[in-house]
């Protein structure tokens, strides 16, 4: 769970936090963004007038800043940049192993009882939380080893997004004040996310529920209140609990893959009559709900058409991957069986050098694809479709390794 500026950020912040094992990173465009931090003791005492007039006590503003200095690790991960972009197959296997299927399944099971309390309070099914649960901790084992405080003030004291993570620092100041967790055990992940489902200050802020009535807000040690304060979140943004996130499907010959938007719009029978189907060849479900299409691998891998629940899913964390894991997920937990679609062979994440060189070549051709950054955003995207149409390639805006050789060749020649 991220808060604003993850929700801008996403896929890069997932890469940051959930992949950090898996993927190497290089630190070499650091000094480019460097500015000059004021001294933090400075810093601090400027900050403790502003804690002090949000109606922070001078106590836990002594215990919360007594040994503080900033973290450098801290400022390492928010610094890094990730060298290889990520695939969409390298992605899933990483997220959805047999072991965390089989360990959902029989979370899902222990935990009935509270998770069909939930689901009737909120509307918010089961095998959903279960997933985020799974994704986001690993089902609590990975809820973070940074003091949340003191990373966030290191984030907070930090020039470069000072101000979003001085108001999360000032409501993780709150959240101490109102005694939901000692300040030794207020642990999380650099950059402040906190608990089983990892919920930034902000979000803790506005959704954390005490399940258990026992007075406290505890994301950390009580399972209830993580339950009940992930579904509070999720029905407030508007999830549904009578639909699913989508599913896997089949799309036909000469298909016009720029259909596959996520702010186009279809029912599933509009969706049907352009030849989609499920994965398994038989008609879409002959029920009235709007739909997209995503192509999360280009048009050679799987397709999928997704639901009102997708798009919630991307509130908490604006990456389609991350939406993908969560609800393939959830089936899986549900005893669905594995993708349709295969990973190909020549499944090659892109190096940061080579989508560098992909950006300039797009802008070069006359295809805006911004000042190159080495990072395949959105925009890069759609560079890539513009480039797609212009010389009759399927439009999937995706950057396979043959087309990139050709957009390089042709920008030199
Ligand atoms: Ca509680």
């Amino acid at each position: 769970m991220r808060n604003d500026f993850y929700k801008l950020k996403s896929g890069f912040k997932t890469a940051l936090c959930a992949f950090s094992i898996l993927t190497a990173f290089s630190t070499s465009q650091l000094s480019a963004q460097e500015e000059n931090p004021i001294d933090p003791y400075t810093w601090l005492s400027e900050f403790k007038s502003v804690a002090l007039s949000e109606g922070i006590s001078d106590e836990t503003f002594k215990k919360a800043f007594q040994d503080w200095k900033p973290i450098e690790k801290v400022l390492y991960y928010d610094r890094r940049q990730p060298e290889f972009s990520r695939t969409f197959w390298n992605y899933l296997e990483r997220s959805i192993s047999k072991e965390r299927i089989e360990r959902g399944r029989l979370l899902l099971k222990k935990h009935e009882k509270l998770l069909n309390e939930v689901y009737a309070k909120y509307g918010v099914q089961p095998r959903f939380l279960v997933a985020f649960w799974g994704l986001e901790t690993n089902y609590g084992d990975y809820t973070g080893g940074f003091p949340v405080v003191g990373s966030l003030a290191t984030l907070a004291h930090d020039p470069r997004r000072s101000e979003f993570f001085t108001k999360e620092l000032i409501l993780a100041l709150k959240i101490l004040d109102q005694g939901h967790i000692d300040f030794d055990r207020m642990l999380g992940s650099w950059a402040g996310a906190m608990g089983q489902t990892q919920f930034m200050p902000s979000t803790f802020t506005g959704y954390a529920y005490d399940g258990d009535k026992d007075g406290k807000k505890d994301l950390w040690g009580s399972l209830t209140d993580v339950m009940h304060s992930s579904s509070n979140y999720l029905s407030s943004v508007g999830w549904k609990g009578d639909e699913t996130w989508g599913r896997e499907v089949k799309l036909p010959k000469n298909f016009n893959y720029e259909l596959a938007d996520l702010s186009i719009e279809k029912d599933l029978s509009e969706w049907q009559a352009l030849g989609v189907r499920r994965a398994n060849g038989r008609d879409l479900p002959n029920v009235t709900i709007d739909a997209s299409l995503v192509l999360p691998a280009g048009h050679k891998g799987p397709a999928f058409i997704v639901y009102n629940n997708f798009k919630k899913i991307m509130i908490w964390n604006r990456s389609i991957l991350y939406a993908i894991a969560v609800g393939h997920l959830a089936d899986r937990l549900q005893g669905k069986g594995a993708l349709v679609a295969k990973k190909p062979a020549n499944d090659k994440p892109l190096h940061r050098d080579e989508v560098l060189e992909l950006q300039a070549a797009l802008n070069k051709l006359g295809f805006d694809a911004g000042k190159p950054d080495g990072i395949l955003g959105s925009k890069s995207r759609r560079a890539i479709k513009g480039y797609q149409v212009k010389y009759g390639h399927p439009a999937d805006g995706h950057p396979e390794a043959d087309l990139v050789k050709e957009i390089i060749a042709k920008s030199k020649s």
